[in-house]
């Protein structure tokens, strides 16, 4: 994993240059560069980048791989398509997919009546909002009040109670009433770790029965011409395409039964969001099987042969890929803070004029380790630590001879597993996986990867720099919370490997991608680590700018949205040291100071530089 897995998970969206990773993008600019010009104004703390060109890139790619596959195919329906905002409700996200959507007229999905509100605040008129999720009376007569707003939504119900609702507010009132679509209970299923969305026993959608019901309740109720759209989603992330082609043949048939039962206005056919964002740097384990342009071609060869097989008109294809369009445009930036074995540092040798035997030999062994006598030695090594330790228990060595053991054996072993990191063996990946060198990151795991907490997610991670050097270190990453939880390892078949840096001298920062899908939304306040500071990077061709900064919450402001009363707090702490005995006025005065500098930064470490 020399590059990291960067031909894997990147998409060429960061390339290597000069030992720096860099958007591969107009002006190129270095992540470094970037987080440097962040810090120089004092930000501590782990950093969120946001980068909208990577948005409109995927944007693009959806539209334009499906236009590509309509002309292809000679499919007759159109592409359209919505973002379904519960992957990333935030308002520099939403604000950027408006924005680069608007060529498309692309649109806003929503799942409950707050991001129903949200959808009508930003989708522009023309774009189409669709609903899914449980309704009530309420988030229906929303859905009316947009249709009477201009909008063109599209309400889709997951049962039989909420069409009778629909009917119920559009004979209470003359508002517009909005289109309605159906969603699909399917009898096949998805596969992948979110694949709970379909089958028999799914949480949501019609079964054919209460379809057939459906139609009956809108003809009677004279509506019949409002039902635009039928839909279904197998789940997030899938990781096959099979599932999904299985669950088209069933919708595509379902689609065709109903205009043949005269649903004359039905002409959409939406297939959901699951398209799936490669996560993984190891090129033997990958995350999908299927690229944007096989899914976007499979899926518009399947329709229109379905289609025309009964003779039916060719459906609006229309997608609600979410994942797959906001994954790539966020970054998590965040310094190394400690390496936890530096004290194993050769540095910190100190032999002296006489050392013991074993000693000695473990020199030898350090210096004359090579790729054909690793293993030899490194077995040699580990016998002499034992050894080693046991004559210190017995009081036959002293402190110093331990701690140069500990040193040497340390090193011996690291540079034996790297020399054997291409062919190792059982022997040497146990060892490998008890000995990964621990980075302590500040960051919270809970709140930047809470799928990694909640689902073993992994996101790709790599340093930002440094990138000319060899990594030498297999590594395990700890978090700053108190939470065992709080720590990424990585297996044996599948390591990172990190540099070698001293701390004291130098910085050192990782970079973790694809964090744009859910891990923002889901991202909770463990320990009180809030959401990372946050910036929008937008690369001209010569250069870059930062906007929409919003620094990470300060200590008093977190406690304060708790339910804390922040005034009420450093008052009590103020008083506390007013109050106080054996110091001057003038320390009394300096510490106030420092306590009011400390409650106002945010609540990340700022031990480093
Ligand atoms: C969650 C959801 C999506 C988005 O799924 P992705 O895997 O992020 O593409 C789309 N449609 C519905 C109905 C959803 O619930």
């Amino acid at each position: 994993m020399k590059n990291y897995g960067l031909d894997l998970w990147a998409s060429d969206n960061f390339i290597i240059e000069n030992g720096e990773l860099k958007l591969n993008y107009k002006s190129k600019p270095s992540l470094l560069k970037i987080i440097e010009e962040i810090r120089s104004s004092g930000v501590r703390g782990p950093v969120l980048l946001r980068f909208a060109h990577l948005i409109r890139k995927q944007i693009d790619s959806l539209y334009d791989n499906f236009k590509h596959a309509i002309e292809e195919n000679n499919y007759k329906g159109d592409f359209k398509a919505v973002f379904p905002l519960k992957v990333n409700q935030f308002p520099h996200a939403v604000e950027a997919i408006i924005k680069e959507g608007k060529s498309y007229q692309y649109g806003l999905e929503a799942g409950s009546k707050a991001e129903l509100a949200l959808a009508m605040y930003k989708t522009p008129l023309g774009a189409n909002i669709t609903v899914n999720g449980f309704k009530d009376k309420e988030m229906i007569s929303l859905g009316f009040i947009a249709a009477q707003s201009g909008h063109e939504i599209t309400l889709t119900i997951e049962g039989l109670n909420e069409l009778k609702t629909i009917i119920e507010v559009a004979s209470e009132n003359s508002l517009r009433v909005p289109n309605i679509g159906i969603r699909v209970r399917l009898h096949s299923v998805g596969k992948g770790t979110w694949a709970k969305s379909s089958g028999m026993d799914a949480k949501f959608g019609l079964t054919a029965t209460e379809i057939i019901q459906a139609i009956k309740l809108l003809k009677d109720a004279k509506l019949l011409n409002k039902l635009t759209m039928i839909h279904f989603h197998i789940g997030s992330q899938m990781q096959d395409i099979a599932p999904i082609k299985k669950a088209l043949r069933e919708v595509g048939n379902i689609y065709a039964e109903l205009r043949r039962l005269g649903a004359s206005s039905l002409d959409n056919l939406n297939i959901g969001g699951g398209l799936a964002v490669e996560y993984e740097q190891h090129s033997h384990s990958k995350s999908r099987n299927y690229s944007i342009k096989e899914f976007s071609s499979s899926v518009v060869f399947l329709l229109g042969e379905i289609m025309d097989a009964k003779n039916v008109k060719h459906p609006n294809i229309f997608t609600e890929s979410g994942r797959f369009i906001i994954a790539s445009h966020l970054v998590l930036i965040t310094p190394v803070l400690e390496l936890f074995s530096q004290d194993y540092q050769e540095e910190f040798l100190h032999f002296k004029e006489k050392n013991p035997p074993l000693i000695d030999e473990l020199v030898d062994l350090n210096k004359l380790l090579n790729h054909a006598n690793a293993i030899e030695y490194l077995h040699d090594a580990l016998d002499h630590i034992e050894s080693i330790l046991t004559l210190f228990d017995l009081g036959y060595i002293d402190l110093q001879d331990r701690s140069n053991g500990e040193i040497l054996v340390h090193n011996i072993i690291k540079k034996a597993l790297y020399l054997k990191s291409a062919s190792p063996t059982i022997e040497l990946e146990q060892l490998q996986s008890k000995l990964q060198e621990r980075y302590l990151i500040n960051a919270s795991i809970f709140q930047s990867l809470p799928d990694y907490w909640g689902l073993k997610q992994h996101f790709p991670v790599m340093p930002i720099h440094h990138l000319n050097d060899t990594p030498h270190r297999a590594a395990a990453l700890w978090d700053i919370t108190c939470d065992s939880d709080g720590e990424i390892g990585f297996k044996p078949e599948k390591p990172l490997y990190l540099h070698d840096i001293n701390l004291d001298k130098d910085d050192y920062f990782l970079g973790f991608f694809n964090l744009g899908a859910y891990q923002e939304t889901l991202g909770m306040n463990h320990n009180l680590f809030t959401k990372p500071s946050e910036y929008t990077i937008t690369i001209t061709n010569s250069t870059y700018k930062i906007t929409n900064s919003i620094e990470s919450k300060s200590i008093l402001n977190t406690l304060d949205s708790i339910g804390y009363t922040k005034d009420e707090i450093l008052d009590k702490l103020e008083k506390d040291i007013l109050n106080s005995d054996f110091i001057t006025e003038k320390e009394k005065n300096d510490t106030l100071l420092q306590l009011n500098i400390f409650l106002q930064q945010n609540t990340y470490l700022r031990t480093t530089k």
